[in-house]
């Protein structure tokens, strides 16, 4: 077995809120809560939630952009939890990120091919001649034209302009891409091509993805294991067709009873969601899922619940599994 692209262990980010002249500490936003996963090398981990769940700052600490509170990050099995900006230098190479939002994602004042060069310049992987020709090969296993690469953001559409981040992700030759909800700003048939180009890139280089979305429909196509969040927790973890066929966790069920399904009559005899994600300030006791849930019993608003395993590699943490 190869060892995983990325692994981690028990993340958690909490962010202090403080208050008045002198700063008190009042409390603390429990963003990321202890979070597990691994990804294999060519492997893609949908991370799935509604808005506010957590996912965003699961891709923002694992890429360091921010410090983790607790939690091992391990790339390639070295840990680079602790590491300082210099030593983390050589490991950024392995790992980029693409937004939600490429049009303020790109420096509107740099073409696009002077954006997907510059990581190669910094990095001294490449100068002059042969980091145009880089670039130029680049924005054509993207879908774009060297011609092109003169060009400004403003001038791209939307779905371009995607394809220029996932340039720029490329140019240092990553092992693994984190895509924070890539496809969400862009038309609906823009993202079926945005996704598709994902996908081969992963196949050409044995690329892995941790790719981040809200719309199950979405992380069901391009993804091969699935992790569900809430208020900061991973609630189910499994293999994708697992996942969608025998949810084990009623949040996901209510999240897939949100999907739209092409017969109306289907949807309306599902239960959809209720009520709004709490607040990561003050997340409920016990099962956080508590306030939401139909099946709710006296032990979930006490007792919070572990994921454990109900058939090989499908996980969920919910005391309706307890037997
Ligand atoms: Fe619902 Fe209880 Fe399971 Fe939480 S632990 S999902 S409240 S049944």
């Amino acid at each position: 077995m190869t060892m995983p692209v990325i692994e981690v262990e028990g993340l958690k980010k909490h962010f202090p809120i403080r208050k008045g002249l002198l700063r008190r500490l009042v409390g603390q936003v429990h963003a990321v809560d202890g979070v597990s996963f691994s990804i294999a090398e060519g492997e893609t981990l949908g991370l799935v939630g509604e808005s506010g769940c957590g996912k965003s700052t699961v891709a923002r600490t694992v890429m360091r952009l921010i410090e983790p509170t607790a939690g091992s990050i391990r790339l390639g099995g070295t840990d680079v939890t602790r590491l300082s900006k210099l030593a983390m230098r050589p490991f950024r190479r392995q790992m980029q990120m693409v937004f939600q939002d490429p049009f303020s994602s790109l420096n509107p004042r740099m073409t696009a091919g002077a954006i997907v060069r510059e990581p190669l310049l910094v990095h001294g992987v490449a100068s002059g001649r042969e980091a145009d020709e880089r670039t130029a090969e680049i924005f054509q296993q993207v879908g774009l034209r060297a011609a092109q690469m003169g060009n400004f953001p403003h001038q791209f559409s939307g779905g371009q302009r995607q394809r220029v981040s996932i340039a720029r992700a490329l140019a240092l030759n990553p092992r693994l891409i984190v895509a924070d909800e890539p496809v969400s700003a862009l038309d609906v048939s823009i993202q079926a091509q945005v996704i598709n180009l994902l996908m081969d890139l992963q196949r050409e280089h044995r690329l892995s993805y941790l790719f981040i979305a809200h719309d199950l429909a979405v992380v069901e196509h391009i993804s091969h294991r699935v992790a569900v969040m809430y208020v900061g927790r991973i609630v189910e973890y499994a293999d994708k067709r697992e996942l969608f066929l025998r949810p084990q966790h009623p949040y996901t069920q209510a999240l897939l009873a949100a999907v739209p399904v092409p017969n109306p009559r289907l949807k309306r005899a599902r239960k959809l969601l209720e009520g709004d994600v709490p607040s990561p300030v003050r997340p409920p006791p016990g099962c956080a899922f508590h306030t939401r849930c139909p099946y709710v019993m006296p032990r979930c608003k006490t007792e919070t619940p572990v994921l454990q395993e109900g058939s090989p590699g499908h996980l969920a943490a919910c005391h309706l599994l307890d037997g």
